[in-house]
C-alpha cells in the first residue's frame, strides 16, 4: 500500500506546471469485518475500531461496563465497594467486597445509621445524627442495666 502512494507521487512530481494536476483516485475506506459471532448491534455490544501496528483497522469487541453496588434503601453507589463484572468478583476477597459493619456490603453507612435509630429505645433516640458505634454501646450498656435490675428485684423477692 505504502509503495503505491510512494509511486504516485513520484508520478505527480515528473508532470510539469502547465498539465492539470493529477489526484489520484480516493482509496476506499478499509472494511472492518466483525471478530465474534454475535452480529447484533445492540447497546450492550460496543466495539471500538483501531489501526495496528501494520496499518489495518480492526474491531476491539469492548466488554461491558460495570456498575457499582447500591444501597438497597437509598441507592447510592456502596463507598469501599468496586465496580466490576460479575466473574471479576469472583476474583477478589470477600473483605474488598463489603464494609466491616452491620449491612457492610448491603447498606451505606447512613442508612444503617437512620435504621438503627427506629430500633433504639426511646431514650437512646437523642443520638440520631452521632456515632453509630457510640450508640451501639449504649444500647448493650442500657440492655446490662435491665438485666442487672431485674435480676436485683429477684433477689430482692427472695428475701
Ligand atoms: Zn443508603
Amino acid at each position: 500500500m505504502r509503495r503505491m502512494h510512494e509511486g504516485h507521487r513520484e508520478i505527480i512530481g515528473t508532470f510539469s506546471l502547465t498539465t492539470k494536476p493529477h489526484f489520484p483516485a480516493p482509496q476506499m475506506a478499509q472494511r472492518v469485518t466483525l471478530r465474534k459471532r454475535q452480529p447484533y448491534n445492540t447497546t450492550s455490544s460496543r466495539r471500538r475500531i483501531v489501526k495496528t501496528p501494520g496499518g489495518k483497522l480492526v474491531y476491539h469487541h469492548l466488554k461491558k461496563l460495570p456498575t457499582q453496588p447500591k444501597c438497597g434503601d437509598c441507592g447510592i453507589g456502596l463507598p469501599g465497594v468496586p465496580a466490576l463484572r460479575p466473574r471479576q468478583y469472583a476474583t477478589i476477597s470477600k473483605r474488598q467486597k463489603t464494609v466491616c459493619r452491620a449491612y457492610g456490603g448491603s447498606r451505606c453507612g447512613d442508612c444503617v445509621k437512620s435504621r438503627c435509630v427506629h430500633v433504639l429505645p426511646q431514650n437512646v433516640r437523642y443520638l440520631k445524627h452521632s456515632n453509630s458505634i457510640l450508640r451501639a454501646f449504649l444500647v448493650e450498656e442500657a440492655k446490662i442495666v435491665k438485666k442487672v435490675i431485674k435480676s436485683q428485684q429477684k433477689a430482692g423477692g427472695r428475701k
